[in-house]
């Protein structure tokens, strides 16, 4: 190969990416802001991804252990609202384990991995930016905590309350996941600032349920200072996964969207790496690639969002699922 990539960022677009070029023979080196293994403020819950694409990007054997979600029950204010199977089963597998098992991988294939190395976000040649969400100022705060023990009334909860939602799924036999994106209150803070978040939006019965169950603080993970939807426009850079756009939670999707978007990168990295292709030109077919594969479904996102945030949009969702009128197989497949 005439050129080597470097990738900033080694969470699931930056590590698959790595893993696909390397299998195909690119010089990569990879740096990593943090370290592993590590938790990361995740539902977990991965829906939508196709099996070529972890076929494409040589992962889709870390995910075979992975506990299979078939069901759903949604709830608003603590009382269930609607139960369905989900129209194709998801999968369920700790962050932890998983980032892990891919820098495993990448390192096995021959990646160059800088751990604790925090790159500069600028657009210059060779370089991918993989590196999550891009900050911003935002109103979100995302929280999640590995709880062992505890029951379920579905292999995915969806819990609406007054302050956002959290949704609750199966990472391993026995711990479950519990994950929420509020309304972000300075006040609230401490341990066990997850169940305070949980009382603060009428969501009391999860809480109680987390709490009489082995809760892991080690896990305990929490994010702000973000905005969903497209990035802001970085038209220099080249940018996968979240640092180019994120979809909101309670899609499940945007784990998917990683994957993908490595995998779209992977032909188009490739002629540049043999030198058929120069950089700037590669940066823009991929964006076009991203833009097309992507902006509906962020649509369909963004417009959907608010019937899960606000009370109106909450009680009108309540009201079509009574009513047995939600088109849940149209919403599900229009997020994927
Ligand atoms: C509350 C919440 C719940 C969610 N639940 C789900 C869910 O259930 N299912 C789902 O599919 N998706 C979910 N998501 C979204 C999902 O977590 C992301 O879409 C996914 O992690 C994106 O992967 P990524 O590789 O783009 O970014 P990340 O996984 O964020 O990885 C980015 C990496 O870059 C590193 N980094 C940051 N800055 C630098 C730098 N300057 N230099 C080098 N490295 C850097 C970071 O340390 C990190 O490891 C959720 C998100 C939130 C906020």
């Amino acid at each position: 190969m005439k050129r080597g990539i470097t990738i900033a960022g080694g969470g699931l677009a930056g590590l698959s990416l790595g893993i696909a070029l390397r299998n195909r023979g690119v010089a990569v080196e990879l740096h990593e802001a943090g370290s592993y293994p590590r938790h990361r403020v995740c539902g977990e819950f991965i829906s939508g991804v196709r099996p070529a694409v972890l076929e494409t990007l040589g992962i889709a054997d870390l995910l075979a252990g992975a506990e299979v979600q078939r069901s759903t029950a949604w709830f608003s204010g603590g009382k269930q609202i609607f139960a369905a199977q989900l129209p194709v089963p998801a999968r369920g597998i700790s962050r932890h384990v998983l980032d892990d098992a891919m820098r495993m991988r990448f390192q096995e294939s021959g990646g160059v991995l800088h751990e604790r190395s925090r790159q500069q976000a600028q657009g210059r040649e060779g370089l991918v930016w993989c590196a999550g969400r891009i900050p911003a100022r935002g109103k979100w705060i995302g929280l999640k905590c590995h709880v062992r023990e505890m029951p379920l009334h579905a292999d995915l909860e969806m819990h609406l309350g007054r302050n956002g939602y959290a949704g609750v799924a199966r990472v391993s036999p026995d711990t479950v996941n519990v994950c929420g994106l509020f309304r972000l209150d300075k006040t609230l803070e401490g341990a066990g600032v997850l169940p305070k978040y949980l009382r603060q939006g009428g969501l009391s019965e999860l809480a109680g349920r987390m709490e009489s169950s082995v809760v892991d603080p080690a896990s305990f993970a929490a994010v702000a200072g973000f905005r969903l939807g497209w990035q802001r426009s970085r038209t220099e850079m080249m940018t996968l996964g979240d640092a180019c756009g994120m979809t909101p939670p309670f899609t499940g999707n945007g784990m998917s969207m990683a994957f993908e978007s490595a995998a779209i990168a992977v032909a188009p990295i490739l002629r540049y790496a043999t030198g058929v292709e120069e950089w700037g030109n590669t940066r823009k077919i991929l964006q076009r690639q991203l833009l097309r594969k992507f902006s509906l479904r962020l649509v369909y996102a963004q417009a959907m969002h608010p019937f899960l945030t606000r009370s109106i949009g909450q009680a009108f969702l309540a009201a079509v699922t009574r009513s047995r009128l939600l088109p849940f197989h149209l919403c599900f497949h229009a997020l994927r």
